[in-house]
């Protein structure tokens, strides 16, 4: 029985333990801790995260010459890609959590997904220059991070939009 509650005790005490080194610390609350245990080193380190989807969806890109082939309707497998970069958190050594940027990003990739980019409101011409700048619009207020969407349309073309 001692050994039993002495046991749910020691749980306890880990649990709330856990708890406390679960909650988010940001880098300048690092920089004083360290400072605080009177050393003198102050890790940095900015880092850059990249994370993938890929979208199917249909496009014709309407400003163009009726005779150039992206005029047409066509599809493509999108890929983009959703980059932030900061300082990495010296206590967890991450910067972000990849699942928050998934998450951030769900409601634009169920806007754009098995769609006709076209008729999405905001991509009346659906270039990839266009669609990585739609994205950065609305994924920017939710995502103080970030710091680039590409969006690929074939293996070998790709646009970039950093926010300039
Ligand atoms: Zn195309």
């Amino acid at each position: 029985m001692r050994k039993d509650k002495v046991g749910m005790d020691s749980a306890k005490g880990n649990g709330l333990d856990r708890r406390k080194a679960a909650t988010p610390v940001g880098p300048m609350q690092n920089w004083l801790c360290l400072k605080a245990g009177g050393s003198a080193i102050v890790q940095e380190m900015k880092v850059a995260l990249t994370r993938m989807f890929q979208i199917e969806a249909a496009h014709a890109l309407p400003r163009l010459p009726q005779g150039h082939k992206c005029a047409r309707m066509h599809g493509h497998s999108f890929r983009i890609e959703v980059r932030v970069e900061g300082e990495c958190d010296a206590k967890l050594g991450w910067l972000m959590d990849y699942a928050d940027i998934k998450e951030t990003f769900a409601p634009f990739f169920d806007q754009l997904d098995h769609r006709c980019l076209n008729d999405v409101p905001g991509l009346d011409n659906p270039t990839s220059e266009n669609l990585a700048k739609w994205i950065w619009d609305r994924l920017k207020p939710a995502l103080p991070l970030l710091s680039a969407v590409v969006v690929a349309e074939t293996c070998t073309a790709r646009a970039e939009y950093r926010g300039d």
